[in-house]
């Protein structure tokens, strides 16, 4: 699947030259400066085109669109570029890139070693599905790397990671962690739809699959659900069967708005960056908050390993008050300019609570042991806040006034 002209893979030295050149040539018949959209769900071949899955490749032309799409393909060769990474495959969204992996890359008897807290889907999912199609799953705090050591066997087939983790924030050292799966040989994933490639490329650390979601930073503006899974040529052909056979691809007119939200994703991520420092540092001091956790504040217990992974620390914190609920109840009454809404990466910012309770009855299914960390860590509920790209002023100026009667 060729797209129209340009399949250089080599990354360009800027990262914000990248995210608006990579990928997206001119169109050579139009002149078009900007990519077009190729909402076409078939495209005129010639009779020899193969029509199977497994016989095609990089000089099959495009045939129909579940196969590939050429709006598509400028943004899987884009999301390539900036993740360092040979080749890319883009889903209808997150979880369908998700649920891609892990049904292609484990089989019955295979085990897989995922970090206990990961995103509340992907935890139900390989709680609730794997188990019954023969897959073992081991839950561990992968924020220290000796425990995913431990729970290597022979049969372990992949480590999964997420780092920053939804919603704790907590890290994971991605590099420690792949030099300890690939000596036993085994193959680790890494979700980083917190940090974007602009923050962390974990393809760059030696991980061997990249998960985005691209619903949140890389389009960035709250009106595309789209996902993609990046690695190297060989594994992505096999993930791109799967997306075939599976059906979750994304649309091409998401792809085109995907595209135009990646273009400023390295300005973004700094603004972001910089508001979050501003939020973060006014809850610090707020008397009624009682923790706050930001990869970028010496207060984060990771914070020098944050230093040490991360080019950006992101925009998306968490906050905790003495009463959760009653905070909650307020910030969605009150609040004017800022969201009281789920998903993140936005420009606008968004906020909501998480409630341990509910997160643990229905997500992650913790040994008590791994609940009895993640209670002492959470308390009752943590405010997850993505922190948008509005003035940083009248952010805290929305959060001081809501929070005002607490
Ligand atoms: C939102 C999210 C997902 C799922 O992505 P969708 O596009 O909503 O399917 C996966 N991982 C993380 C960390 C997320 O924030």
């Amino acid at each position: 699947m060729k797209a129209s002209r340009s399949d250089d893979k080599s990354r360009p030295a800027s990262m914000r030259t990248a995210a608006i050149h990579a990928g997206t040539p001119t169109n050579a018949l139009t002149g078009a400066s900007i990519p077009d959209i190729a909402m076409s769900t078939t495209f005129v071949i010639d009779p020899s085109v193969a029509f199977s899955a497994d016989e095609m490749n990089d000089e099959t032309p495009f045939v129909y669109t579940r196969w590939g799409n050429p709006t598509i393909r400028q943004l899987e060769q884009k999301l390539a570029v900036l993740e360092s990474g040979e080749e890319a495959v883009a889903f209808g969204s997150g979880m369908a890139a998700i649920a891609a992996l892990l049904l292609s890359e484990l089989k019955a008897g295979d085990h897989l070693v995922m970090s206990d807290v990961v995103y509340a889907a992907a935890s139900e999912l390989a709680n609730q599905k794997l188990p019954g199609l023969g897959v073992e799953v081991t839950r561990v705090d992968a924020s220290e790397p000796e425990n995913v050591r431990a729970a290597l066997r022979p049969n372990t087939r992949l480590v999964y990671l997420e780092t920053p983790v939804n919603p704790l924030l907590r890290l994971t050292d991605v590099e420690a962690v792949v030099k300890i799966a690939h000596g036993a040989g085994v193959a680790v994933a890494v979700d980083s739809t917190f940090a974007t490639p602009v923050g962390l490329r974990p393809l760059e650390l030696g991980a061997d699959y990249v998960i985005q979601s691209l619903t949140k930073y890389i389009c960035g503006h709250g009106d595309a659900v789209g996902g993609a899974l990046i690695g190297r040529t060989e594994a992505m052909k096999r993930l791109r069967t799967m997306a075939i056979h599976m059906g979750g691809i994304m649309s091409p007119f998401n792809a085109w708005l995907i595209l135009r939200g990646v273009a400023t994703l390295p300005i973004r991520m700094a603004a972001h960056e910089e508001n979050a420092f501003a939020v973060a540092r006014y809850l610090e001091q707020h008397p009624k908050v009682t923790r706050v956790m930001y990869p970028g504040l010496p207060s984060h217990p990771q914070h020098e390993l944050a230093e040490r992974q991360m080019d950006n620390f992101s925009g998306m914190l968490t906050f905790q008050v003495e009463d959760g609920p009653r905070a909650a109840q307020l910030l969605s009454d009150r609040l004017e300019i800022i969201h009281y809404a789920v998903s993140l990466g936005h420009n606008r910012t968004l906020t909501c609570y998480l409630l341990t309770d509910d997160l643990l009855r229905s997500s992650f299914h913790l040994t008590s042991e791994q609940e009895k960390a993640y209670r002492a860590f959470a308390g009752k509920g943590v405010f997850r806040f993505s922190v948008g790209l509005e003035d940083p002023a009248d952010l805290i100026a929305d959060l001081e006034n809501a929070l005002a009667p607490l």
